[in-house]
């Protein structure tokens, strides 16, 4: 998986002004690996999410109100 940064078409929430970010309802499917230590303590998970097939939301939303902010397509360009 591929952490992109995606830069908003605005600073703030154009409905309740937050600036806290925004998110996207992503669809993650798939099977992996979760490693553990016999003691119980995490184990080396760095591959966790290469297995999985990642799809990004197409509609962007307000973290704090979440109401929807604007389509992703605009901000890839496609
Ligand atoms: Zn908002």
């Amino acid at each position: 998986m591929s952490k992109t940064e995606i830069k908003a078409p605005m600073d703030s929430c154009t409905h309740c002004g937050s600036e806290k970010g925004y998110y996207t309802n992503d669809y993650v499917v798939g099977r992996t690996r979760h490693n553990h230590h016999f003691d119980g303590t995490e184990a080396e998970n760095g591959e966790y999410y290469e297995h999985l097939k990642h799809k990004t939301g197409k509609v962007a939303y307000c973290k704090s109100c979440n109401k929807k902010l604007f389509n992703m397509e605009e901000v890839y360009g496609s």
